[in-house]
């Protein structure tokens, strides 16, 4: 008998295909099969899917084509992974197919059938299990705020409800997450858990910990560091219910899980959970309807934590209206007191200091006593502009509207935009003055300006010399040496330690007590709204890497700052997260920014600046009366990176009161705007795309 299978393949939104293509076969194959089907000339993978919403029911069934074959060693994935998929294609505003695809891991996409029978036959090796390395579960006796918030986590009435563990840094939420993570894995033989991290390669303490905890499980990592093989093992580990602990990043999200019942979204205020490419989704928003549809979907209940000293504004607001459960821990491990913050003010240094002296002295003092400190700025490189004081010449990158950062080290001009590097020249290219300069700052710089400021004569208490190390994406490109500057740095080799804000996460650092912010200013004024959100949640989070240790002196946050006055810092010295949040909320309602509104962008790329603004006027019109009095459209405008690799970018912003409102606009607009393309002033048009709830406007 024949059947017709309605298949999700991988196309591209607004492409003239239907979301799922009609295909037959000889047997019947459940939803959530995966197929190999032709398309077009080539054998591609596809998921067999219930009938889509729209699929073209018409099709000529005498013209249909079969299906090549079915991959029949592999089950079919199942009802709340397929719904999570279908609602983030709708949500995202993507194709089913595309965001579908996307979610397997490339290797299975690409393998044949040949190739993946023999992967599937290389018997994973055991975990070497032991039943004493099982128990050692729950070898940590809980503080009792832990307790009390594992205790109402899993109490019986917020089954179903999102919970937001509100800890303070080294309030000991890692050890909330294991102990929840071992309750329900004991609870349920077959239950999965999934724990997501920012970025794994920053956290391989997490990594240890889990692994070490839970000696007996295999626990799948998934993240884009991995190699096509292992994210093949990995997400077919998670898969076969073989491994019961996925830890990963965004991505992960996506993997499947047949039996999930829990899901932790580590730092969930962190921006990294937002995909700048592809269907741009929100992995933190992604992990509360998951919860909610695998609880819909099985008997058993998905719980969902998210946690952070610093939650997102927009998980906060919903504890407020009482949507999540707030869950609170205060206090810091053994009473260990949060940093007090030191602000130097910058006016009364000359212009261009590098650090105050007030800031040399506490660094020296801590020096002298053996102690760590942590020395932060946000821009990699030794200095962000080459110049010339003759011509006015700065080194721009011929290819993007940015400057290219002078690295001392190789003498290269790199953008970071792009990747364009060459050698610094010699002499000024535009007049040949020899006595070009560098402008500003950058982590090189500093390490070295420090190294002089403290002199020669700073030594630690046994007499040796100091040790400054620097930590940013330069010295850690290669596997492994993050992990080895950050084991010195645990060792207490190290006496300062100099990075980006790669350094101020997560890491549980104990012999740190001085942390300093160099140049905390940009971000006070920025024409971004969720800029002070960021700036705060970033000082927090870097305070929060100085003092964990009870036993150690009371540890200082510094913050270099031209405004001293300004209430953030005011806020961040009483560590009043809160208080800071209720004043950012206030605003925002008053100038309806989310999350008192929502938002999407259109984007738009092309040969010049002009054409990427026609196709967007031309969007706009084509909106016509669809928009309604719900959705507002704000003019197109050149993106604030205006050019990025020869590419000119532009982007128009829809915001509407109603989340509703908004996507039922974007549903029926977007399909529209094919057909722009052939458009005369529309001709150069790259591409476009939506990104809806943005977080850099
Ligand atoms: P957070 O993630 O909230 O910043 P961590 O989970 O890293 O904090 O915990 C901070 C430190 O306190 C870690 O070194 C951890 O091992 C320790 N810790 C956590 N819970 C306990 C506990 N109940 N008893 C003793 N030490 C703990
Ligand atoms: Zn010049
Ligand atoms: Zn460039």
């Amino acid at each position: 008998m024949r059947h017709i299978l309605q298949v999700a393949v991988a196309a591209p939104a607004h492409s003239d295909l239907p979301p799922t293509l009609s295909y037959t076969s000889e047997h019947a194959l459940g939803f959530g099969s995966l197929v190999r089907v032709t398309l077009g000339k080539r054998e591609v993978l596809g998921i067999v899917w219930q009938e889509a919403e729209s699929a073209n029911s018409d099709a000529q069934e005498v013209k249909l084509k079969a299906i090549e074959g079915a991959l029949g060693d592999i089950a079919p994935l199942n009802t709340p992974w397929r719904a999570l998929i279908q609602f983030a294609a709708r949500y995202y505003q993507r194709s089913l197919g595309e965001v579908a695809l996307a979610a397997l891991p490339p290797q299975l996409r690409e393998l044949d059938a040949t190739q993946l029978a023999k992967r599937l036959k290389r018997k994973p090796k055991e975990a070497a299990a032991s039943d004493e390395a099982k128990n050692t579960a729950n070898s940590v006796a809980l503080s009792a705020e832990q307790s009390s918030v594992i205790e109402q986590f899993f109490a019986e009435k917020t089954a179903a409800q999102p919970c937001l563990l509100f800890g303070s840094t080294g309030s000991g939420k890692t050890e909330v997450y294991l102990q929840s993570v071992a309750r329900v894995l004991s609870e349920d033989e077959t239950a999965q858990v999934l724990i997501m991290v920012p970025e794994i390669n920053l956290t391989p303490q997490l990594q240890t910990r889990f692994t070490e905890r839970f000696a007996g499980e295999v626990i799948a990592t998934m993240h884009s560091g991995m190699t096509p093989a292992q994210r093949l093992k990995a997400w077919l580990q998670a898969h076969s219910g073989q491994a019961r602990i996925i830890l990963g990043t965004r991505m992960s999200i996506f993997a499947s899980m047949p039996h999930l019942r829990l899901i932790v979204v580590d730092e969930e205020h962190d921006a990294s959970y937002k995909s700048q490419d592809g269907a741009r989704h929100s992995a933190r928003d992604l992990a509360v309807m998951r919860a909610k549809l695998e609880t819909e979907h099985n008997e058993k209940p998905c719980k969902v934590m998210l946690g952070s000293a610093t939650p997102s504004l927009e998980s906060w607001q919903a504890c407020e209206t009482g949507r999540y459960q707030r869950l609170q821990m205060p206090s810091r491990i053994g009473n260990a007191l949060l940093p007090k913050l030191k602000l130097a003010d910058m006016r009364l240094t000359p212009r261009g200091t590098l650090f105050a002296p007030q800031l040399i002295a506490a660094l020296q003092e801590r020096i002298a006593r053996g102690e760590q400190s942590l020395v932060f700025l946000n821009r990699r490189g030794y200095a962000p502009v080459l110049a010339c004081d003759a011509c006015g010449w700065k080194c721009e990158c011929p290819h993007c509207s940015a400057y290219r950062v002078f690295h001392k080290t190789d003498r290269t001009l790199r953008c970071h935009h792009c990747g364009h590097t060459e050698r610094v020249p010699r002499a000024c290219p535009e007049c040949g003055n020899m006595d070009i300069q560098p402008v500003g700052r950058g982590t090189q710089k500093i390490e070295e300006q420090l190294a002089l400021a403290l002199g020669s004569d700073t030594l630690r208490p046994d007499g040796s010399p100091i040790v400054i190390s620097r930590i940013d994406a330069d010295t850690t490109k290669h596997k492994g040496e993050l992990e080895a500057q950050l084991a010195q740095v645990h060792a207490g080799d190290v006496d300062v330690l100099v990075g980006t804000q790669m350094i101020t996460k997560g890491h549980d650092f104990r012999r740190i007590t001085l942390v300093a912010a160099i140049d905390a200013d940009a971000a006070l004024f920025s024409s971004d709204f969720r800029a002070p959100e960021r700036l705060f949640a970033l000082l927090m989070q870097a305070a929060g890497r100085a003092g964990r240790d009870a036993s150690s002196t009371a540890a200082h946050m510094w913050v270099q700052t031209r405004h001293p006055d300004h209430p953030l810092f005011a806020s961040l010295a009483k560590h009043d997260y809160a208080g800071f949040a209720a004043q950012q909320l206030s605003d925002r309602t008053q100038a309806q920014l989310p999350p008192f509104s929502f938002q999407a962008l259109l984007r738009a790329e092309a040969r010049t600046q002009v054409v990427a603004q026609a196709f967007l006027q031309a969007a706009l019109e084509a909106a016509g009366d669809l928009a309604g009095e719900q959705v507002g459209a704000f003019p197109p405008v050149p993106m604030s990176m205006q050019r990025v690799a020869d590419v000119e970018r532009a982007q128009m912003l829809l915001e509407s009161p109603s989340r509703v409102a908004l996507q039922n606009f974007l549903t029926q607009w977007l399909p529209e705007l094919r057909a722009l393309r052939s458009l005369p002033q529309c001709k150069g048009l790259i591409r476009f795309a939506v990104d809806v709830d943005p977080l850099l406007i």
